[in-house]
């Protein structure tokens, strides 16, 4: 057992740590927040340097390392951005759907785009305005009926992330709307270049935070797709979608690790600056305290991240349980950390230009996707208890 990060890892640690603090300044960050920017140049920048999609074989226009080398980018990316570095990973999401299930043909004419940054953002089209957690009790309500060579498309996929400047969008869809259970009719396809084409009308919500990514919902009218878009087999959406949730979800973990790093350090710096009472307010034991919280949990919540990485990293696969305990803790300790940091500034905390209330508003949004946090103890509880009926 080894809790080092071996000498690549720290060099790519390094490499994305001097890109994230030259590149991801705190007012720059404020102001892709304040004027709800996707931060294009930055994906430019960061897909040139082989960060974005580091795990990505190099046949297809990778790097070629693996889920733990994605997590060291991932953190580091969101301890300086907070939101700006979820907008960046967010945008390859879905893309290990085709990297997992799709053909050669797919992978070898799509990933090089990806990876390139052309090809990217990437959309993952699951949730639907009455189907978010649960997708598995009845059928979905977006179909997709085979005739010929094509499949057409109708109905509502919500809240999803970058769908209206999306190059691809992986697609789940009901293709047997007899099956029983219903997810054994679940297909997943992918949709190149949408927006150029008919019967796809995509409008946006307003976020509390994580202001700087699209949150969208896309109305499917007829939309035609080639029987070939499919990717993997009929029926197996539901799986493919699965098992590239519980992997992703380690990439959220690792979000909210970075993220609870970046709020950390700055409650660090200002409780020995902000002085009360004739003294620095770390002397006080209550905020003293805190900062040792804070310090414990994240330390915590990154042992599970790596753990369940280097997991999936030796067998190419990791227990669903494993992950969503590495989500559920990694974004539930964000939260408190942004939430003691806010109580460390005090009122200043609370006032936009200060990093922390930018921080505090985007933390919370990791315990809303890819499952809640309750989608993920039913899970983690699910493996200790089994089926109890
Ligand atoms: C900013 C943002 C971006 C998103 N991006 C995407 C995206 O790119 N692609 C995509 O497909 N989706 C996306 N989502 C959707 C997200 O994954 C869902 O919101 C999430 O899965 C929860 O679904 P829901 O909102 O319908 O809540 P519901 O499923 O309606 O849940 C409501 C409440 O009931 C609880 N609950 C439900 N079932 C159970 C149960 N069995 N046991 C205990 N409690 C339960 C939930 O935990 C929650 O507290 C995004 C959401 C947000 C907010």
């Amino acid at each position: 057992m080894d809790f080092e990060f071996n000498n690549e890892q720290r060099d790519i640690q390094k490499a994305v740590r001097e890109f994230a603090e030259a590149e991801m300044s705190r007012e720059y960050m404020l102001e892709l927040d304040r004027t709800s920017t996707y931060p294009a140049d930055l994906l430019k920048k960061a897909c040139d340097l082989g960060f974005l999609c580091i795990d990505i074989p190099e046949k297809y226009g990778g790097v070629g390392y693996g889920l733990t080398e994605k997590a060291i980018v991932f953190e580091e990316l969101c301890r300086m951005g907070a939101g700006v570095g979820m907008s960046l990973g967010g945008s390859c999401f879905g893309l290990k759907v085709l990297l997992n299930s799709g053909t050669e043909e797919q992978k070898n004419r799509i990933l090089p785009r990806a990876c390139s940054g052309e090809g990217l953002p990437f959309s993952g089209a699951f949730t639907e305005p009455d189907k978010g957690t649960d997708i598995v009790t009845f059928p979905l309500g977006t179909t997709a009926v085979r005739k010929g060579g094509k499949y057409i498309i109708n109905g509502t996929k919500t809240f999803i992330t970058h769908a209206d400047i999306s190059k691809y969008v992986i697609l789940l869809c009901q293709t047997d709307t007899n099956a029983k259970p219903s997810y054994k009719g679940q297909t997943t396809f992918i949709l190149e270049n949408p927006l150029d084409k008919p019967g796809y009308t995509v409008s946006s919500f307003e976020k509390m935070g994580w202001q700087t990514s699209h949150t969208t919902q896309i109305s499917f009218s007829d939309f035609e797709l080639p029987a070939e878009n499919i990717v993997g087999k009929e029926n197996q959406g539901f799986y493919n979608v699965m098992s590239f949730l519980t992997e992703f979800r380690i990439e959220t973990a690792a979000a909210g690790v970075g993220m609870a790093q970046g709020v950390y350090e700055k409650a660090v710096n200002y409780a020995k600056t902000r002085e009360a009472f004739g003294q620095k307010i770390g002397k006080f034991q209550s905020i003293s305290h805190k900062i040792a919280d804070m310090a414990t949990k994240i330390e915590t919540a990154r042992l599970l991240l790596y753990k369940a990485a280097a997991i999936f990293d030796t067998k190419h696969d990791v227990p669903p349980h494993i992950s969503s305990m590495a989500k559920w803790y990694g974004a539930r300790m964000a939260v408190e950390v942004a939430d003691d940091a806010m109580e460390i500034f005090g009122g200043h905390g609370y006032i936009i230009e200060n990093d922390v209330a930018r921080f505090y508003r985007d933390t919370r949004m990791l315990e809303l996707v890819e499952g809640t946090r309750e989608a993920q103890k039913n899970t983690i509880a699910a493996s200790i208890l089994g089926r109890l009926d």
